[in-house]
Parts: C-alpha cells; structure tokens; sequence
C-alpha cells in the first residue's frame, strides 16, 4: 500500500485505512513509513492493523508521501524483526520497502550480500531487495530500480519511499496484482488490491503493468516500462480462488463474478444428489450461489463463522491453524439436519480444515456429506508468494482423492479440473497455474526454504 498525498496530515491515516481493507492479506505484522521530502519515520509492529496502529501510534506518522504493509511470511519468519516497511539510510537518502511476493534467487542474493560485507539484520527477503537497491548506482531510485530488477526472479510486486516519492513496481511475469488509482482529494494511491483503493475513494484505477515502474509525486504520476513483460504474463489463478477479497478486480475481472463462475462449472463438471448447497464462509461463498444456481439445489447457511477469527490457512504454524478450526466455525442444525449436503470450499491445502468441518457438519445431522473443491488439487509448492508449505506438507501431494476423500470423512470428494478453472477466470494462458500442475513459469531450482535464512539471527 502506497499513498503520494498533498495533504500530509491524512497521509498515514489513509494508509491506515487502506491497510485494514488489506488486513486479509496478512495477520501476522503491519508498518507504515512516511516521508516528508527530507526525513522517513517508520512505525511497525507484530499484529493485525488495529492492533498496531492507535491514533497516538500514527499522530507522529506525518509526511506528504507514504507505504504500507500487512506482512504474511514466505520467506523468514513470523518474528518481528521481519515485520515491513524496511527502513535504512542511505548515501541518496531514506528508503523504505515493501515486497509482497518471493524471489526464488534470494539465498543467491542473500550469500552475494554477505559477501559483499553488508550486514543483515532480518531474515526475509525484502531486506535483501532494499540493500541491493541502496547500494546501486543511477540518478533515481527509478534508475537504480531499473538496474537491479535484472536479478530479482520470482514474484514481487513493491512499493518504495524515498524522501520526496513513492514508486511502486512490479515484476516482469505480474505474478501478484498491483493497482494504482487517483485520490478524491488529490494524490494518488498504490494498493495490492483494488478493494483497498475502493476504500479510499479512487477513481481512475489501472493495474500497474508487469515489469513497469509508476512514480507517485503528489499530483503528479509517471511511469516507465522497466522490463519487457515476460510472455504472456504469469497471473497467479490462486488470487482468484482463494486469496484476493471478493470486491477486488483482478486482470479486469470481478473476483465475485469470477468466484460465482466457478460454482457453475463446479456444479456442470461435478454434480451432487443432494438437497442443500452451504458454503464454508467467507471465501467459498460465491462459489456456492453459483453451484446453486447452476445445479438447482438450494442454496443454504451451513456453517457460521466466528469473523473476529483470521484465515486459518494463514496462520504461520501448524498447531494454531489446528486450534483456530474449532474456534472458527458453528454447524446451523436447523439447516442441516436429515439433508444431503453439498458443501464448497475453495482449495484443500494442508488438508486440516476440512475433516473436523465434516466431522461438524455431520454431527448437526447431516445425512450425506459431499465435499466440491473450487480449483484443482493443490500438489506442489508455491515459491511466488504463497505460503502452500512444502510437498510433504500438502495433502493432495500425498494422498489420491479416493485417499483424501476416506481421510477427510467426506461421502464423496471432487476437485473443478484445470480447463474449467480457467474457463471461469476467462482467460486461456498468461497465468500461473504451478500448485495444480508442477509447471513453474520460472526456473526454481533449489529455493530456499522458508525458514532458510534462521540460522544465526535466533
Ligand atoms: S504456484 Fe499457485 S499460488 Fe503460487 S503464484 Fe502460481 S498459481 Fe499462485
């Protein structure tokens, strides 16, 4: 999140702002840095936007040009020490980062820095970003951008302060969304996703292209096309699925509409005898209305979900994902009792979530449990910025769906196929799809694992 504001008053207030409607992006940390045109300040801190930020927390935060972060960990820790924006003075001024994505070269980079003599202070690879940006040579930030975006591979889609300027970039492939939109009171505003820009009243809002730079100076916004965009690009299809809120656009498409359609592919592909349609909220239910509509069954509640509780998926250690299942969800009896049920969720990643929604779903009466998946099974790694685990860790990586269908509990189990997927999104290619099918857009060698770089920082 990124705002150029003429009003320096507002600035880290709407940052604020456009955080919280990104606080579903990542739980586990947030941070604001702010530039007046000469001094950063930053303020970050473990926890989710409100916590982190109180009115006497941001009073100090006062600057014309801003960035923020709500930080999820693929690589580094959950530790605080890792939390974004990145702040560090250097020989051109103050810079400040923030990176959602992965480099799947950062333990290349990471060893080439140490090398070099530079000292590290976190373990994530937004650190190593800004460093190689600090110590590169050009007249801008948008030349020394320009310079070393060559040897970042993998997904990063980054805002940067610097005294007098926010620029925000993205990579090559355009494997995570990026949008840019101009403020009702002047200025202009960078945000993951549209949604946060929505929040703050933009109009005018684009996509930041792939492998594009986009200067935000009050009023004033220019850009430059850095890098050529990689091929047909490399959208990341998960965003659609799962990750991105509902009133987002992603590729100028509706994320609800989108989710709506595949419900109705779901319910063409892989139809149920059933009597009710229930969702597991929030993410699945669009998903649902269409399998509904499509299938003729009725759409129904099912499930509640306790919404002061974050995304179980998200959580970043197995034990908490494991305990927050029970805490997040109740079973309706009224609705499910002596019924067929048809139950949509998104994606089955570690697999922990849907056995005990069974289990609770059975237990309020159900007398049929048919579980229909959204995407494909999800068997491989993510290395651009998802946080999926590792082979062993994901369940449909281990198990078939016969395997996975006894281990959940579930009367039958199906997955949407690739094709229907994208026929939902509507587009043919320019997207990642490397979960469902182990073909990475990038080379990925040996990427490092996430807690790679913990070695010596303890
Ligand atoms: S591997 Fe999956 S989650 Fe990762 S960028 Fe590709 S589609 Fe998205």
């Amino acid at each position: 999140m990124a705002l150029s504001c003429p009003d320096g008053e507002q600035t880290a207030q709407l940052t604020f702002f456009g955080l919280f409607a990104l606080q579903h992006r990542g739980q586990e940390a947030a941070g604001i840095a702010v530039a007046d045109g000469k001094r950063a300040r930053l303020y970050k801190d473990a926890g989710l936007v409100t916590r982190v930020f109180t009115p006497k927390r941001l009073a100090p935060l006062v600057g014309y040009h801003a960035i923020g972060h709500t930080r999820y960990s693929t690589t580094g820790s959950s530790a605080a020490r890792n939390a974004q924006p990145f702040l560090v003075e250097t020989m051109h001024g103050p810079l400040a980062l923030a990176h959602n994505g992965n480099l799947v070269n950062a333990a290349e980079l990471r060893t080439e820095l140490l090398g070099r003599g530079f000292g590290l202070t976190a373990t994530s690879d937004t650190e190593v970003l800004a460093l190689m940006l600090a110590a590169a040579s050009g007249r801008s930030w948008e030349d020394r951008l320009e310079r070393t975006m060559p040897a970042w591979k993998g997904a990063y889609s980054l805002v940067l302060l610097g005294a007098d300027r926010v620029v925000a970039v993205r990579d090559p492939w355009g494997f995570r969304p990026l949008s840019v939109g101009r403020l009702p009171d002047g200025g202009h505003a960078v945000a993951s996703e549209t949604c946060a820009l929505r929040t703050l009243g933009c109009t005018e809002v684009r996509e930041v292209a792939p492998g594009e730079i986009v200067t935000l100076h009050g009023h004033e916004v220019t850009s430059r096309q850095a890098l050529t965009p990689a091929g047909r690009g490399a959208r990341c299809s998960f965003e659609f699925v799962y990750f991105s809120r509902p009133d987002s656009e992603w590729d100028g498409s509706s994320v609800h509409a989108v989710r709506q359609r595949l419900g109705e592919e779901l319910a063409r592909e892989c139809p149920a005898v059933a009597d009710v349609v229930i969702p597991v909220p929030d993410s699945s239910i669009p998903a649902a209305i269409g399998y509904a509509r499509e299938s003729g069954i009725a759409f129904n509640d099912g499930l509640i979900k306790n919404r002061y509780i974050g995304r179980t998926f998200i959580e970043p250690t197995q034990h908490l994902r494991e305990r927050r299942v029970a805490m997040k969800f109740n079973a309706l009896s009224a609705n499910l009792a002596g019924k067929r049920v048809v139950v949509i969720d998104d994606s089955l990643v570690r697999g922990t979530t849907a056995g005990p929604l069974v289990t609770l779903i059975r237990e309020a009466g159900a007398s049929e449990v048919h579980l229909r998946i959204t995407c494909p099974p999800i068997a491989h790694p993510c290395h651009m910025g998802v946080d999926m685990g590792t082979y062993d860790e994901l369940i449909a990586h281990r198990l078939s769906i016969e395997e996975l269908r006894v281990h959940i509990g579930c009367d039958s189990l199906a997955f949407l196929s690739l094709d229907a997927m994208m026929r939902a999104i509507g587009r043919a290619d320019g997207y990642c799809n490397a979960c469902f099918t182990g073909h990475y857009p990038i080379e990925v060698g040996d990427v490092a694992e996430k807690g790679a770089f913990e070695g010596v920082l303890a």
